[in-house]
This record gives C-alpha cells, sequence and structure tokens, in this order.
C-alpha cells in the first residue's frame, strides 16, 4: 500500500485544511501556495485515481461531479469565471499524484499556472 497522499490526510483531518465545499465524492480546499487572486483545488475523495487521465478512463462520472464542484466554488468564490488546470506528470508540474483540478480565478496573467 502506498501512503495516503497530502490530500488524503486533510479530508481525514490529519492535517488542517478549511474544507470550502463538498459532494458525495469530492472536496474542495484553498491552495496553501496561491498562484492566483483565487486558487482552489477540487479533489476526489478516493486517492485511487493518480492523474486526471486515470480518472477520465476509470470513473468519468466522478470527473464531471470534480468539474461541477470546480463551477459551484468558482461562482462562490470567484464570481463564476474560472480557468481549471490538472498538472499531469511531473514534468508538468504535477507534485501531489492525487488528481485535483486547480481552479484560478482574478488577474491570471502572472499566474505560473498557465
Ligand atoms: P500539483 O503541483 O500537484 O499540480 O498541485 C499540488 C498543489 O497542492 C500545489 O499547488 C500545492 O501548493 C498544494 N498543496 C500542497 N500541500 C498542501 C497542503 O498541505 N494544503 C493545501 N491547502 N494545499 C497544499
Amino acid at each position: 500500500m502506498s501512503e495516503p497522499s497530502i490530500f488524503t490526510r486533510i479530508l481525514k483531518g490529519e492535517i488542517p485544511s478549511e474544507i470550502i465545499a463538498e459532494t458525495e465524492n469530492a472536496f474542495a480546499i484553498r491552495d496553501i501556495a496561491p498562484r492566483a487572486p483565487v486558487h482552489l483545488l477540487v479533489i476526489p475523495k478516493s486517492g485511487e485515481y493518480r492523474n486526471v487521465v486515470e480518472l477520465a478512463a476509470g470513473d468519468p462520472d466522478l470527473l464531471a461531479e470534480l468539474i461541477g464542484l470546480a463551477n459551484s466554488v468558482a461562482a462562490e468564490h470567484a464570481g463564476g469565471d474560472f480557468r481549471l488546470v490538472f498538472n499531469t506528470g511531473s514534468g508538468a508540474g504535477q507534485t501531489v499524484f492525487h488528481v485535483h483540478g486547480h481552479v484560478l480565478s482574478g488577474d491570471l496573467t502572472e499566474s505560473s499556472l498557465g
């Protein structure tokens, strides 16, 4: 068994982070190191999928749920419009191998996430 990811540990309450929204199978937190005026993360509760490609192949309904959660947190925290980024692979900057989407909003010209 691999170690639980940092996001699984947050979900279990082992690492402090406010859960700002959740659905049956996903939750949202603020990124600890924001790279945009609004920088949230949407994360499946299960850590079984390492990246969005695996998630899309293995559970497309959960991917749709994750995108719906991104839309609702963006409506609440970012006024509606948002960019959704899934870093896929370490060469693309992925550091946590428990799939998550970055919800970015505000002035994104300085954002290092595209
Ligand atoms: P990745 O680089 O894998 O696409 O994104 C991982 C994200 O998780 C990074 O933006 C990083 O700042 C965020 N992160 C890492 N550890 C923590 C943490 O303990 N709490 C929160 N809220 N975010 C974290």
